[in-house]
């Protein structure tokens, strides 16, 4: 295959907006589309909405003589990997069942990979981001929910349904907050976005003072993680409480996943890791206490270096690697 005239197309399904690039053999973003769906969430509008843009970006790559010989989709939510269809999502609550997979094969004639949104990124992170040389990683993105995708000998560790790498719903603690899961003391109910805001009501409506209070009028429904970051960066003591117990958490599932996996790398990536430096402290201490030392040592912890890309770098990856076999 001369790479060089082929592309393939990553896309990122995420529950504001649509994001695609056509993506180059050698992972670099070539043209970029991003379409707002905040406002438009039926199944049949987002579908016909992907199709309509992925068929832009072939009339594009094609007027400059490339060809787009693959695609590559990562979803949020239940994905049958094998059936390429997505059982469940979390934006889109009338997707049941949804062929992706083949709708999208019908319509552009192209082979297509689906895969869960945070293996995407984590392959992106993998194939050329921080993980680059290294051949195992876990990689969770930290944003509203808590995603996560295993690397093991270089490949996504998918488990038998596709379904493995669910890490923002490991317990960490047994008697914690309900999760939307259905379980209780999940990662996620802590370490992502939506778990601080969380934490932060609870202590409020204790009585705690805070910052906070000030910053959202009194409103606990504006209360959002930056707000909590903003007010920690101010010496609020319970922002500052919220984030080291979300590195806290974020550290126990990190310590299990070291011992379990012994992985060379976990690669952190997402919104919340802007509060890198407020967060981190706690969750390495956690990570030393309760690792295996010589294990903890070996694995090196670090931000995701290809941001908000992940996803699309890492489904174009997965697309390229699926008709190279
Ligand atoms: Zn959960």
């Amino acid at each position: 295959m001369k790479l060089n005239d082929c592309v393939v197309i990553g896309i990122d399904l995420g529950g504001s907006a649509i994001r695609l690039s056509t993506v180059a053999g050698n992972g670099k973003l070539r043209y970029s589309k991003r379409v707002d769906i905040s406002g438009r969430r039926e199944k049949k509008y987002i579908i016909a909405s992907i199709i309509t843009n992925i068929k832009e970006l072939i009339a594009i790559e094609k007027s400059r003589g490339c060809q787009v010989i693959a695609i590559g989709i990562g979803s949020p939510g239940i994905i049958d990997l094998n059936r390429g269809v997505v059982i469940t999502s979390p934006n889109f609550k009338d997707w049941k069942e949804v062929r992706l997979r083949t709708i999208l094969q019908k319509a552009l004639h192209l082979p297509v990979v689906l895969d869960n949104d945070a293996n995407a990124a984590a392959y992106g992170e993998k194939w050329k981001g921080a993980g680059r040389k290294v051949n195992s990683l876990v990689c969770l993105t930290m944003g509203t929910g808590i995603g996560g995708g295993i690397i093991l000998n270089g490949d996504v560790w998918h488990g038998i349904d596709g379904m493995a790498g669910e890490i923002g719903h490991m317990t960490v603690n047994p008697e914690g907050p309900r999760c939307n899961c259905g379980n209780t003391g999940c990662l996620e109910t802590y370490s992502s976005a939506t778990g601080m805001v969380r934490s932060a009501i609870v202590s409020l409506k204790r009585g705690k003072g805070s910052i906070l209070k000030k910053l959202s009028n009194g409103d606990n429904s504006s209360i959002t993680a930056r707000m909590i970051y903003e007010a920690a960066l101010k010496g609020d003591g319970l922002s500052t409480e919220i984030l080291a117990e979300a590195g806290k958490y974020l550290g126990i599932a990190m310590a299990s996943l070291i011992n379990i996996l012994n992985p060379e790398m976990i690669v952190l990536t997402g919104a919340v890791t802007g509060a890198w430096d407020l967060f981190m402290p706690a969750a390495r201490q956690e990570v030393k206490k309760r690792a295996y030392n010589v294990l903890a040592e070996r694995t090196q912890i670090v931000k995701g270096k290809l941001t908000d890309s992940a996803g699309i770098v890492g489904a174009a990856g997965l697309a390229l690697k699926q008709i190279e076999i």
